[in-house]
Order: C-alpha cells, then structure tokens, then sequence
C-alpha cells in the first residue's frame, strides 16, 4: 500500500556530535507541537530523517507548509512511502513527477540505506528512469541541473519517492538554546528579531510596552497578531505587557527633553531584565539597527546597556531596512507590522532627541526620576497573555504569586 508522508530533512541538528540525540528529539518534539491540528500518526527518526506519517492522506500534503516553517528543518519533502516493490515505487515516482507541476527536464536520484536490497543505486536510477521516459516521454533526461529531481530512499523494506521539496526555516529546533526576553514592539524589526532568535532555539519570551493609560491599547492586539503569525511553528508561551505611559509621561516632565527617549529605553530595558530574572532569561534581544533611527546611534546603544548587566542581543544590527522588510514579508508579520497602532513609541516624543548622548549627562538625567521606585510599580502592575506552547515553562515566582491572588482573591469573597 503507498501512503503520505512528510520527510524532513535536518544539517545542523545532526552535526551536533554527543548531543545529537537530544537535539533530535527536541526537534521532534517542535515538530508535533507544531502539527498538533493534524491527523498526526507517528513522528520519528528514519536514517537520518524525521519521518512523520499521518491517518488522514491528505493531512501530509497539508502539514508540509508548516513543518517548512519550524525552526531547525533544513528541508521538508512530500514524499510517498511504499513497499519495496518496483511495480509500487515506479508508479509513485510517476505520480511524484506528475504533482510536481510544470518542468521540461528532470533526473532520479536514488540512495539506499541500511538494507539488504539486492539493486545498487544506479539500477534503482536506470530501473525507475526506464518507467518515467515511459510515463513522460516528451521530457528529457538531465544530470546537471535538472527542473526536477525524483529522489527515491530504500530504507530496509520500505521505498521513500519524493520530487517535491521545500527549503525549511534552517536554524535549530526551539528549546535547544535557553530563554530570552526580547523587547516586542509592534514595529517591523523587532518581530524579526523574535523569530531570528526563535530561529537559533531560543525560547523567546517578548515584553511588550504599551502607551497604555494615555493611549488605547491597540498596539497590544498587534502584538498579540504577531505571535499568532508565528505560529503554530514556532510557539510563544506567554506576552508581557507593561502599561507604561504614565511612566512616559512622568519621564517626560522630569528629563531633559533630548534625552527623553533614552530615559524610556532604559526603563524598558531595566524592567525587561527584571522580566528575564524571573523567567531565567540570559539575555535581552532588540530589534535595533545601527544608524536605523536617532536612538540607535553607538552613543546611544551604549547609554541604554549601561542600566543592565545581562547581554543585550541585537540580531538586526547589521541589516538593511529593506533585508528587513523582506524577511518580515516571508515570515508573515509585515502586514501586522504596517497597521497603525496608537503605542508608547509615539508617546510624549521630543521634537530633537539626543543623538550623541553622553554618558554623564545620561546618568545625571537617570536620577533626576524614581526609577527604583518606577521599576517597582510597573512591576507589580505587569500583566501578561498565554499561549498555547509546547516549549514554554512558565516561572515558578509568578505561578505562586498569582497562586497566592488567586487565593486571596477567593479569601475576599468569602468573607
Ligand atoms: P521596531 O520596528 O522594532 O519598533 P524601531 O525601528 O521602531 O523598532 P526604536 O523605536 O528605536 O526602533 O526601538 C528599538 C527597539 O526597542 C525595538 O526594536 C524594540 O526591540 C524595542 N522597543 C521599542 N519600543 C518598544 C515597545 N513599545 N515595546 C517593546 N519594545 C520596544
Ligand atoms: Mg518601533
């Protein structure tokens, strides 16, 4: 009998020497995660592949784009899988050339693996060839550069047929580097930001800080869109959300006005790395670029870094607007991104903001506020959203706090 199935091909996961194994797994793990709305049967390893078959035929086809789209697949085919019979794989190699679409030459690639099977490789590729120039015999046969490639995998007793093939997002499957809090605007970079660190496994936990009293909070609703864009491939845990605009506006009151901007960047940054204790997070991620905006000038980046002591990652700091944007585009959150949200970033704005800070000048403006007392209160106001995740752990400290509200909550009303 010949079925769907999804092969997934991975690199860097299985260059991983000793922990190759738990990268594996992990890679398995995201990859069921991320199909949990399918007929999903098994996901498992096959000679060096993920292989994930499903009860419902046409759920194979589906998945595809998805498991495209998880982080640390290198590459994902829709492959029929059938018995080692000629009869079988030939007719599967015909129906995998026929849905591969329009193509004028083509070649078959075929590996074997782990099994006894009596044709070597290049009779597999005469044995299967023979039956296509039958099936197609308008279409030419090209070693070099063919439009189409029909790979054909023995594995022990069962025969993989594939042509259509799709590069996957690359990188390694989330959970496998740690957590970080990134700074999650409702912008165009740092969306991009999130998903290229979500990309190298981290779990991503995004803070996001709203003008919320002094204005509505749409930008929230965006932020939240932007997670759902995400997935279900890649899975974000929980959003924080920080009402920060009566901060903004006591900031604004208090500072010099060309110094506005950095005072707010490094209370979003001193709150996040508080967000990142709690979470144990070892590094804040931004969606900066060098020379993007007048606050992302050296002098500037340095005058924000001065309020943390944990790494501050910058993945976009060498990336043009337009690399952004593109990448923006084919991660899904460009449309979200370009939608007019009222937030903080357009808050109580000075009219010539410092581009060239110095760091004294920024400190002595730092005490000119409460900023212990800020950090405290926007602390204990801190709300946040959950997802569904399969690799989020939430932090103990805030599962009892909210254990302890909940119970105290329940106290109250019975008294
Ligand atoms: P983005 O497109 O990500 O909004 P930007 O080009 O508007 O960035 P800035 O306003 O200088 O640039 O912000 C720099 C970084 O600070 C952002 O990429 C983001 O990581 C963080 N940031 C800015 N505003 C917010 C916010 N309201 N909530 C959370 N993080 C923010
Ligand atoms: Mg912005």
């Amino acid at each position: 009998m010949t079925s769907r199935v999804c092969l997934v091909h991975y690199h860097e996961v299985g260059l991983k020497g000793k922990n190759r194994a738990h990268f594996e797994s992990l890679l398995i793990d995201t990859i069921k995660a991320a199909l949990a709305a399918f007929s999903v049967d098994r996901v498992v390893r096959i000679s060096g592949h993920v292989l994930v078959t499903f009860s419902d035929a046409d759920d194979a086809r589906r998945a595809f784009d998805v498991i495209a789209r998880v982080p640390g697949v290198a590459r994902v085919s829709l492959a029929f899988r059938t018995r080692r019979v000629p009869q079988h794989y030939c007719r599967a190699a015909i129906a995998a050339l026929t849905e591969f679409g329009s193509f004028e030459t083509f070649k078959v690639h075929a590996r074997r693996s782990h099994t006894d099977y009596p044709l070597s490789s290049l009779e597999l590729n005469a044995q299967v060839g023979d039956a296509l120039c039958q099936a197609f015999p308008d279409k030419v046969v090209r070693m070099h550069e063919p439009d189409a490639v029909v790979n054909v995998l023995v594995v022990q007793g069962e025969v993989f047929v594939y042509a259509r093939s799709e590069r996957g997002a690359g990188g390694l499957p989330v959970g496998s580097a740690g957590k970080v809090v990134t700074l999650l605007s409702s912008g165009i970079d740092s969306p991009v930001a999130t998903w290229l660190l979500s990309r190298r496994g981290a779990v991503c936990v995004p803070v996001h800080f709203s003008g919320r009293p002094q204005t509505a909070a749409s930008s929230e609703d965006l932020c939240q869109d932007i997670i759902s864009a995400y997935a279900p491939a890649i899975q974000i845990g929980r959003l924080y959300v920080v009402a920060f605009g009566d901060c903004q506006r006591a900031i604004s009151l208090a500072c010099p006005s060309a110094l506005r901007v950095i005072m707010y960047r490094r209370m979003m940054y001193a709150l996040a790395e508080r967000v990142a204790r709690i979470e144990g997070a070892r590094a804040l991620v931004t969606g900066e670029s060098l020379g993007q905006v007048a606050s992302q000038t050296l002098e500037n980046i340095q005058a924000v870094d001065d309020v943390v002591s944990i790494p501050v990652l910058r993945p976009l700091i060498g990336s043009d607007k337009q690399e952004i944007i593109d990448r923006a585009q084919a991660i899904g959150t460009f449309d979200i991104s370009c939608e007019t949200a009222s937030d903080c970033c357009t808050l109580f704005m000075p009219r010539r903001p410092e581009t060239h800070a110095k760091m004294c000048e920024v400190r002595r403006s730092w005490d000119l506020i409460d900023h212990e007392g800020m950090l405290e209160q926007l602390m204990d106001t801190i709300e946040y959203v959950d997802f569904t995740s399969g690799s989020y752990r939430p932090p103990r400290a805030l599962r009892e706090r909210h254990r302890s509200l909940a119970q105290r909550g329940a106290d109250s009303s019975m008294e």
